[in-house]
């Protein structure tokens, strides 16, 4: 942790103010105040104070190149001063920007074929919205079958889909928790078939199934083999939508561009990456599927004022372009296997370790001591290195860093989580 310009105190005085000035469910100031960010650059982020950290944590999987990569940032800030006065708000639903339409276009030109149909929000939890409403008018169907321990955001509608009565139950008057079944991630066809029978029996018609095909915040868990065809299938057969959440996994954090490439699925959400750091989200549809939305008639019937916001489209773009320009999604799983192969070899004697799982650059220690990852975290941070805990109870270390990242950022990373864990006795 190198001291560029040493500026002591600074930190403690923004959180001083900061915990004044916002509500006090946004920011935790626990035992461990958290650093005042001030810049970043690729995979190193400075603090107020003039400290340098190891980003680990990639904005939770939403900078896939790192921070600011040149070339973004030299066409961003080369259009703001010289070339065209760019427009920052693109009118939603009444005057579409040029910037919304080149994004659609590289965007969809990834996916599969079918699926060539987007909403664009502004974040992950609204493309889930977007999803559910779909479902909704798509199927005639009002009940939803979501995955226990799954992680969809916390927007009224996609809260309900969420069974961790923390996020759940200080707002349960208002959820719709009796139209969602949850079934365990991985779980037998049959599961799945009960719970649409016990909707049915409730008068309830089950419309969509919707899972993330790796549960990220979850803890990174990858889905049994051929679990999701069985999915697939499941929701053909029964009529029903299958929404793949791809919020956290998409573009190239699992190591795939999205695994719908994989599996067929009538609703795609990303978020996260896509917007290359930007607020910008989306769900894709097949075109049977999204055209149950009526055309718009001067009012769209579900919008928002910053979707398709038009400078986070144009660094999406760029950033969707650089992915594959620069190969990246195949770094990604280049640097998973690397980073997984360090972590084996450094932690694999260490007994508290339980596993060290992921897929390309999503990936997590889990321990099997309580707290340790949380312990983990703080003495990383004081070591220069930004890491969070992921997992239901908090039991891993998620490593989600830039799909990018140098070879010898990830020794250092690992050089520290095997350094910082030989203190936690
Ligand atoms: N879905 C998944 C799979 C996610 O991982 C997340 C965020 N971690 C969301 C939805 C919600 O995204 P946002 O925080 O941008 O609303």
């Amino acid at each position: 942790m190198e001291m560029d310009s040493p500026n002591i105190g600074l930190n403690r005085q923004y959180l001083n103010e900061l915990e004044k000035l916002e509500c006090r469910d946004a920011t935790e100031h626990g035992q461990e105040p958290p650093l005042v960010m001030d810049k970043a650059l690729g995979s190193t982020i400075w603090d107020v104070e003039g400290r340098s950290y190891l980003d680990l944590c990639a904005g939770f999987g939403s900078l896939p190149l790192g921070h600011n990569h040149p070339e973004v940032v030299s066409v961003v800030a080369n259009d703001l001063l010289f070339l065209k006065p760019p427009v920052m708000q693109g009118l939603g639903d009444v005057h579409p920007s040029v910037e919304k339409v080149e994004f659609l276009r590289i965007l969809l030109k990834l996916l599969p074929r079918e699926l060539n149909k987007a909403s664009l929000a502004v974040t992950g939890s609204q493309a889930v919205e977007i999803a559910i409403k779909t479902a909704l008018l798509a199927t005639k169907g009002d009940g939803i079958i979501a995955i226990k321990n799954g992680y969809h955001g916390l927007d009224f509608g996609a809260l309900s889909l969420n069974d961790r009565p923390e996020f759940t139950m200080p707002f349960s008057k208002w959820l719709v928790s009796e139209k969602v079944a949850h079934v365990d991630f991985g779980c037998q066809s049959q599961a799945i078939e009960q719970a649409i029978d016990m909707q049915a029996r409730q008068g309830i018609k089950t419309a969509a199934i919707i899972a993330e095909p790796i549960q990220g915040r979850g803890g990174v868990h990858l889905p049994p083999s051929g679990w999701l065809e069985e999915l697939y299938a499941l929701a053909t057969k029964k009529g029903m939508l299958l929404i793949f959440d791809e919020v956290y996994t998409g573009l190239g954090r699992s190591g795939k561009l999205t695994f719908a490439h994989d599996v067929p699925c009538d609703l795609l959400c990303l978020g996260k990456a896509i917007g290359g750091g930007m607020p910008l989200s989306a769900c894709i549809g097949t075109q049977a599927v999204m055209d149950y939305w009526p055309e718009s008639k001067g009012e769209a019937i579900h919008t928002g004022t910053f979707f398709g916001h038009p400078l986070a489209c144009k660094v999406g773009r760029l950033t969707i372009s650089l992915l594959l320009r620069e190969k990246v999604i195949e770094k990604s799983v280049e640097n998973g296997i690397f980073l997984r192969d360090l972590l084996s070899e450094a932690l694999n004697s260490d007994s508290r370790v339980e596993k060290i799982r992921g897929s390309g650059m999503m990936n997590a220690i889990e321990f099997n001591v309580k707290n340790l990852a949380a312990l983990v975290m703080s003495k990383l941070r004081e070591k220069g290195v930004i890491a969070i805990p992921a997992g239901v109870q908090g039991e891993c270390l998620s490593l989600t860093p830039p799909l990018n990242i140098s070879r010898d950022h990830l020794r250092e990373a690992v050089s520290k989580i095997h350094e910082v864990l030989s203190t936690c006795v």
